[in-house]
């Protein structure tokens, strides 16, 4: 019985459990022609559901658009048509480079899955759930940062991926390669960020409650005090608080300042708002922000900051504002929405020794750190035995 037990685990363990992910790549490509070249390791050229050829590295494939099918030449064989073409990894580490017209060549490890939907390629790397975080966290943060802040981004951009597994699910993959979803434009080679995402393995971020991955809201800097999710979006959430964070205060985006003639202020707030400058003199102009607010001047003339902030493009709701001559100067702090984690200020933590679960815990309050697929694994188990 414990034999029968332990082997149905491995079963779960390698079949169930597996991290692989679909990501849509060349997405925003209208191609029909794509060129695989074996990069690294070996691969399995699989048409449909039969093993076709056996592809060594340095090996070249075209796969072109036939109708509603796929088809690519054979040695030996011509050319052949299926309803999908995949190349599948058959060593560890390896790695594909895509060649499609007019776009830069890129390189991904693991497998690839080519189908013909509505007269394109749809191109979807089927990746490792830790290869694909690596070549994120390389294409949205770039290299050279602490090891304990990419581990943090590996937290927050794995529970981002499964908290939006499901949201290309029409087009035939769960993610895009864009900042729609994320941004993933190449693998990782950069060796500290692999061994972030690998020491962070099945590590998401959760609420208090239940299993459930939260939303890993994040912007570049607070300005010294994280933001309520409410003065962004109208709405609360559990897991977000405003509160003081000293870490990013004194990095290159805590401060900026801006000049906007008066005429232009003022003609906005009298448009949308009805407010006057007849009214309100020179108070208009003289606003003074010590810790965060969702409103200029008073909530009762109801001018959200955010408001402020769309339509004179600034980089964050967290300023004061005086009059100068014909001018506003507006001064602030921060640059984003200042909800969730602070990028500097959880850079500067990691610099001073915190580790990556005491800076996730410090920027979302009420939550836990698990390990997914165990914690669903087992959910499976009592649910199905
Ligand atoms: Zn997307
Ligand atoms: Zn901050």
């Amino acid at each position: 019985m414990r034999f029968i037990f332990i082997h149905i685990f491995l079963l779960f363990a390698s079949v169930s459990i597996g991290q692989l992910m679909d990501i849509g790549v060349f997405t925003r490509s209208r191609t029909f022609y794509i060129e695989l070249k074996v990069e690294e390791g070996s691969y399995s050229l699989i048409g449909d559901t039969s093993v076709l050829e056996e592809l060594n590295k340095g090996r070249i494939i075209v796969i072109r658009r036939s109708g509603s099918k796929v088809s690519c030449n054979l040695t030996g064989k011509g050319e052949m048509m299926f309803p999908s073409i995949r190349l599948v990894p058959t060593t560890n580490n390896s790695k594909l480079r895509y060649k499609i017209p007019k776009w830069k060549e890129r390189i991904y490890d693991d497998g690839v899955k080519i189908t013909s939907v509505s007269g394109k390629l749809i191109i979807v790397n089927q990746v490792d759930m830790d290869d694909y975080l690596s070549g994120v966290l390389l294409s949205e943060g770039g290299r050279g940062k602490p090891l304990e802040y990419y581990k943090v981004q590996a937290l927050m951009s794995r529970t981002y991926a499964l908290k939006n597994r499901d949201r290309h699910k029409k087009e035939g993959y769960q993610l895009c390669d864009n900042v729609h979803c994320q941004a993933y434009h190449k693998t990782s080679n950069d060796e500290k960020i692999r061994k972030a995402t690998r020491a962070t393995s099945g590590l998401i971020i959760v609420t208090k409650t239940s299993n459930e991955p939260i939303s890993t809201y994040f912007s570049a800097n607070c300005g010294g005090q994280t933001c309520e999710a409410s003065y962004v979006w109208n709405t609360d959430v559990d897991y977000i608080t405003s509160f003081i964070d000293t870490f990013c205060i004194h990095t290159k985006q805590a401060k900026w300042i801006k000049k906007i003639p008066k005429y232009q202020w003022k003609s906005f707030l009298e448009k949308h708002y009805g407010v006057k400058e007849e009214k309100y003199g020179n108070l208009l102009y003289n606003f003074k922000q010590e810790s965060r607010k969702a409103f200029y001047i008073h909530p009762s003339l109801g001018v959200p900051l955010r408001d402020l902030r769309k339509k004179f493009r600034l980089k964050s709701t967290f300023f004061s504002t005086r009059s100068e001559g014909d001018y506003i100067v507006l001064e602030g702090r921060g640059f984003g929405h200042g909800v969730g984690l602070c990028q500097e200020g959880a850079m500067e933590m990691a610099r001073q020794g915190f580790n990556f679960k005491q800076i996730a815990l410090f920027y979302f309050s009420n939550v836990r750190i698990i390990n997914y697929y165990k914690a669903h694994f087992f959910e499976q188990q009592e649910e199905g035995w």
